[in-house]
């Protein structure tokens, strides 16, 4: 049955309304497409005219607490139920407010890619992982296959529980753990006609390990089947890995994206369209992803996003280039310090011309809209580092628990300087095996570098290293 059979007039003069509000939004879109990144961060798709229009002249978006939507009458709640025109309806489903920070994620993640993109905003970056991968193992309808997908074991000890614990030990669904992930045979070698994604994490957390993402998509598409990456610690600020080919980022916006520390969130941004040979009866699934979780799954399962908390993301992501380009300067300076000192045996830092991923991370991570004064852009490595203390893991303990500037917490992505001991924080629950296959000792000192200056970081390591 066509719309028009099948609808009421009344329902159809939404419908008709919502074309031309739809048409509006896509023109306004295309024109913000053009701008600069920092320019879309600052602004999005908040215009003056709807500050002025809609929300009593406020410079910044309006914070809608509301759970609901109300209509205007029975006919536009019908078009509304049906997807039929833009509706937000309950705050599980969608938010004004969260909506503000999706379409400047999507905006970002796909600045420059020569790709569109759509983007759903979740309460944590574990439920945005949840979501972009359980969308892949279901059973198709055959149903007796044993599926499987192919992960880095190098990747942040939450994604490793959640991997490890929920799908193959629960469920059953295995996980072929590649050990070293620049290694792409390593990755061929694995994958089957099971398989179901690749994915990845780069820089991962917190080994600062990395993958040639070109060619993990290139091998991903070339058996039908998407490739997903984390992309945390880089932010679209200094890597778009939509640009060479990956169909799925996840970003744990509690990191970086709002260093103020303030909220927690997640977000899982996706090419239009994905590869994927899993058969989905809505058109969505393939075509922007991101919309056919937010339609369903998220509807369905609950991981919400508090409104609160997105405005707080959105209000944060704003400067997120320059704050990048700050925070993974002083880094530079610090690794530079650590890699000197005696006291300390290695330093992982990918922007380190040393170690040993260096090379690869150099042809990714680069300062969006940046320029070398020869036409290129500036290689930026983020904030995240590590360094491995000398002789037995108390000394690093001691360290650790000498620091007076340098916060001890298992957070980062902060605008202060935050350290931990991953073997004993965030990756205990892993054990001692999985630790060493994952290279963490308990030797080495996670370090995320604010904003602070530099040389005050360098000398609050220096008094505690000094005292060994
Ligand atoms: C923190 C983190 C996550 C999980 O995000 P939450 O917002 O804490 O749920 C996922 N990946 C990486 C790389 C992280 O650092």
């Amino acid at each position: 049955m066509s719309d028009k059979q099948k609808y009421s007039p009344g329902v159809r003069k939404y419908i008709e309304q919502a074309k031309k509000i739809l048409d509006q939004k896509k023109e306004q879109t295309d024109r913000v497409k053009k701008l600069k990144f920092d320019t879309i961060a600052v602004h999005g798709l908040y215009t003056p005219d709807e500050a002025l229009s809609q929300n009593q002249g406020a410079v910044i978006e309006p914070l809608y607490l509301s759970t609901a939507q109300a209509y205007r009458d029975s006919d536009e709640m019908e078009a509304a139920l049906a997807y039929l025109i833009p509706t937000w309806c309950y705050t599980r489903f969608a938010n004004p407010t969260t909506t503000y920070l999706e379409l400047v994620l999507a905006l970002l993640e796909g600045y420059q890619t020569g790709s569109d993109t759509s983007c759903l905003v979740t309460a944590s970056g574990m439920s945005a992982l949840m979501l972009a991968v359980d969308s892949f193992l279901i059973k198709q309808k055959q149903g007796t296959e044993k599926i499987n997908f192919v992960s880095s074991i190098q990747i942040y000890g939450g994604t490793f529980q959640h991997f490890s614990i929920r799908k193959m030990e629960e469920r059953g669904i295995e996980v072929r753990w590649v050990e070293h992930q620049k290694d792409s045979e390593e990755w061929r070698a694995k994958i089957d006609e099971n398989t179901r994604f690749l994915y990845s994490e780069a820089p991962s957390n917190p080994q600062q390990s990395f993958c040639d993402v070109k060619a993990l998509a290139d091998l991903a598409h070339s058996w039908e089947i998407p490739f997903i990456i984390d992309s945390t610690c880089a932010t679209p600020a200094l890597m778009r890995p939509i640009a060479y080919g990956a169909d799925i980022v996840l970003h744990s916006l509690t990191k970086s994206i709002t260093s103020g520390g303030l909220a927690m969130g997640g977000a899982l941004i996706s090419r239009k369209p994905i590869v994927t040979k899993i058969k989905n009866d809505n058109p969505l699934f393939k075509e922007s992803f991101a919309e056919y979780v937010k339609f369903l799954p998220y509807r369905d399962t609950g991981p919400a996003a508090a409104p609160l908390n997105a405005l707080f993301a959105l209000n944060d992501l704003r400067t997120l280039r320059s704050k990048m380009d700050l925070v993974s300067q002083n880094s530079e300076k610090i690794a530079e310090y650590l890699s000197q000192h005696p006291r300390v045996y290695q330093v992982d830092y990918l922007g380190l011309e040393s170690y040993h991923l260096h090379s690869l991370a150099k042809n990714y991570m680069k300062l969006v809209d940046s320029d070398d004064g020869k036409g290129n852009e500036i290689n930026r490595y983020g904030h995240l580092l590590s360094f491995r203390v000398d002789g037995p893991p108390q000394n690093a303990r001691h360290v650790f628990d000498t620091f007076k500037i340098i916060l001890r917490a298992g957070d980062l992505g902060r605008i202060k300087s935050i350290a931990t001991i991953p073997a004993i924080s965030t990756h205990l629950q892993q054990g001692e095996e999985a630790r060493a296959k994952a290279d963490v000792p308990p030797q080495m000192i996670r370090l995320c570098v604010g904003a602070e200056n530099p040389d005050d970081i360098i000398a609050d390591i220096d008094q505690t290293l000094s005292s060994l």
